[in-house]
């Protein structure tokens, strides 16, 4: 019988290696301007859009629930939204000459960006439900599918939160203190 050298175990494969993968979005706002040189408008021309990539890191979950993720790569642009400029003077606008434009950036909010951790098996892929030792998501992951798992001592990944509180796994000792 083969000897299993960490505390996981797929139910579907039975193979002891879980990946830890953190995908997310992210990228910036831009405003592109012409100024309105006549004084009608106080910009010529405007066009808002923001340009987001989905990026992805990850590393094998260790024994002791560590993890360490790689360098992040980014996996793909999203698709661009429309680049249509709302024209508040036209003739200064048909008067612009391209490299007249002017570009802000500016950094999205934390709402617009979205940050997602998988459990996969690394035998078949599997996603595998899990919980974090710390709340916000802090230091290590427990999965579900490990035999040292006690949902009593962990907090569930955000998308997991239903299932645990409907299952009686989500019991902070903050809940006990009309009780
Ligand atoms: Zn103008
Ligand atoms: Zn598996």
């Amino acid at each position: 019988m083969k000897k299993r050298i960490t505390p996981f175990e797929c139910r579907q494969c039975g193979c002891d290696r879980f990946d830890i993968i953190k995908e997310y979005v992210s990228g910036f706002a831009y405003t592109d301007y012409y100024e309105c040189q006549c004084g009608r408008a106080s910009r010529a021309a405007v066009r808002e859009y923001i340009d987001k990539a989905f990026y992805q890191s990850a590393g094998p979950l260790r024994e002791d629930h560590s993890f360490t993720l790689d360098e992040t790569a980014k996996i793909t642009d999203l698709p661009k939204e429309s680049r249509e400029f709302d024209i508040f003077c036209q003739d200064c606008y048909n008067q612009a000459e391209e490299e007249e434009l002017k570009v802000e950036v500016h950094t999205l909010e934390n709402e617009e960006e979205e940050v997602n951790f998988f459990v996969r098996c690394a035998g078949c892929g599997r996603e595998i439900e899990f919980g974090w030792s710390e709340p916000g998501r802090g230091e290590l992951i427990w999965p579900v599918e490990s035999v040292d798992f006690l949902p009593q001592y962990l907090w569930p990944e955000p998308r997991y939160f239903d299932r645990w509180v409907q299952r009686g796994w989500f019991k902070p000792l903050t809940v006990k203190v009309n009780g």
